[in-house]
């Protein structure tokens, strides 16, 4: 991420500035206000900006009518789209070719496959011609899983056709997150720790089990990623990510109807 330091003599210039305006007010600070726009990660950044203002003397306001200074945090916009090879490939196949996309690298992993591997197939393609195609199985596994293991979803049954949102098929002799038992939260805080949306987890996934999809909005539940990380370093071996990807589907759904 690009930066820019602020120099002594703007900073010099800014207390200048505030010195002037405030003698202009009879004395009084100028008042400023901020808004937010976007992501947890865009309120800590504004949240850094009222620190730079109150140290630069400007009083903080909760209402945009005192403000003699309003200021809009936006997501800054890096000017490039990130986006995977397959993704681009399909869109040369549309854009470049004009076909539509009809098959895809499908990976086929985990220890009880007899020989992992990639496999390029047509859409449609049923689950159990890959796993035969791969060689069947070393033993009977106890988890399949659909995609990657930290985003991934359990799949009960090999009868499913490859879409153009499968990435991979894991499949494992023993069922590791059967076997742990969930208990209470212990409030360690590891799950907020390791959040890339910076929201918190714990809280998150209380809302979602309590059905509360209103407080799970408005504590921006809808930014989770679910990238699994908080499932993954929980030491109560709490299901966070599946309860609050389960709430957020369930919400941004209702939110389209809107
Ligand atoms: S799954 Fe969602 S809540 Fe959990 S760490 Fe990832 S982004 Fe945060
Ligand atoms: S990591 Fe698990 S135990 Fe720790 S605060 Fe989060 S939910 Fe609670």
């Amino acid at each position: 991420m690009a930066t820019q330091n602020v120099s002594e003599e703007q900073l010099q210039s800014q207390f200048t500035y505030i010195d002037a305006v405030a003698r202009l007010l009879g004395d009084k600070r100028p008042k400023a206000y901020t808004h937010t726009f976007g992501c947890q990660q865009n309120e800590a950044d504004t949240e850094r900006i009222r620190g730079m203002l109150s140290e630069m003397g400007y009083e903080m306001t909760d209402t945009p009518d005192e403000a003699d200074f309003i200021l809009a945090s936006e997501v800054a916009d890096a000017g490039c789209i990130v986006d995977n090879v397959e993704t681009l490939i399909g869109i040369h196949y549309a854009v470049v070719e004009g076909r539509p996309l009809t098959e895809r690298i499908v990976t086929v992993s985990g220890d009880a496959v007899q020989n992992p591997g990639n496999y390029k197939v047509l859409l449609g393609t049923n689950h159990r011609e890959l796993i035969e195609a791969a060689g069947g199985w070393k033993e009977e596994p106890q988890k399949l899983i659909s995609g990657g293991p930290m985003m991934g979803f359990a799949m009960i049954t090999l009868d499913a056709p490859v879409t153009k949102t499968s990435s991979a098929i894991l499949a494992f002799k023993e069922d590791i997150v059967a076997k742990s038992q969930v208990s209470a939260c212990i409030n360690c805080g590891r799950c907020v720790e390791v959040c890339p949306s910076r929201i918190i987890p714990s809280r998150l996934a209380d809302y979602a089990e309590r059905h509360d999809e209103e407080i799970f909005v408005n504590q921006n539940g809808l930014e989770c990623v679910e990238c699994g990380s908080c499932s993954y370093v929980c030491p109560a071996k709490r299901p966070l990510k599946q309860a609050i990807g389960s709430m957020r589907k369930i919400a941004l759904a209702n939110k389209k109807k809107k």
